[in-house]
């Protein structure tokens, strides 16, 4: 009797068995090449700028466009007071910094900068100058065409944090293109950082910086210091070094 329930017990679980794999399901449609692609939303239509002209793209806060500096001001209050002349603006080292009237969280800047043909001096006393992104972290702006200095000092790094991978100046008397992405930081509570900043910078279409993290403040002396701050102004540098002092044309940001 034993032997007949066992043997039936094991009969049944075969037929079961058997009738799961009989047991159809659905099965996953296959793939199609419409299921990857989405129509909307579209990206907007952003018109780039003109390549004769050298125009900002469609979108853009034009920051400098050759005629004046009304998107700027001193540092020192009032008007900013370089010089306009020729389409381009030259640091007047007897004034201070200058820095956007407008704010600004994450963005793509474009700027052009060049240094006179018959710069003089070495090192860092070599058309210095700078563009501290939301006034707080420095891309350094120098000539080192055939000038070293500190590698971590030098046009394209974070001024003291990190080197650029490559050294791409043109000549004294030639523009240097910088293209900068910056990505603003997010703060905790207590005012560490949350989400650090990250910069790219491209210098005459060569990388110099790829998505680097920045430390924090760039300091001429000591580590960099972590500062909570929200939106800031673009600041350019007028440094006190005792060489010819360079200059800037077209410049324009986009707000990320
Ligand atoms: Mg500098």
């Amino acid at each position: 009797m034993k032997k007949l329930i066992l043997s039936l017990l094991a009969l049944s679980v075969a037929v079961a068995v058997s009738a799961q794999e009989k047991k159809e399901y659905p099965k996953p449609e296959g793939m199609r090449p419409a299921m990857t692609e989405f129509w909307t939303p579209q990206p907007k239509v952003v018109t780039p700028g003109d390549i004769k002209t050298n125009s900002a793209p469609s979108d853009a806060i034009v920051l400098f466009d050759g005629k004046d500096l009304s998107a700027w001001k001193s540092a020192n209050g009032g008007e900013a007071d370089w010089k306009v002349h020729n389409g381009v603006f030259t640091v007047d080292k007897s004034k201070g910094d200058i820095l956007t009237k407008q704010s600004f969280g994450s963005f793509q800047l474009h700027l052009e900068w060049c240094v006179p043909k018959n710069i003089t001096g070495s090192s860092q006393g070599r058309g210095n100058s700078g563009v501290f992104l939301q006034d707080k972290y420095e891309v350094q702006i120098l000539d080192n065409y055939n000038n070293e200095t500190y590698a971590n000092g030098q046009a394209g790094s974070i001024y003291k944090q990190v080197m650029p991978l490559a050294n791409a100046m043109r000549k004294p008397g030639e523009w240097n293109v910088y293209d900068i992405i910056y990505n603003a930081p997010i703060f905790n509570e207590d005012g560490t950082y949350r989400v650090r900043p990250t910069v790219t910078v491209i210098q005459n279409g060569v990388l110099l910086l790829n998505n680097f993290v920045i430390q924090g403040t760039t300091e001429y002396i000591g580590l960099p210091r972590v500062v909570p701050h929200g939106d800031g102004p673009i600041r350019l540098q007028m440094h006190g070094d005792p060489s010819e002092p360079i200059s800037f044309r077209n410049i324009w940001l986009r707000e990320l």
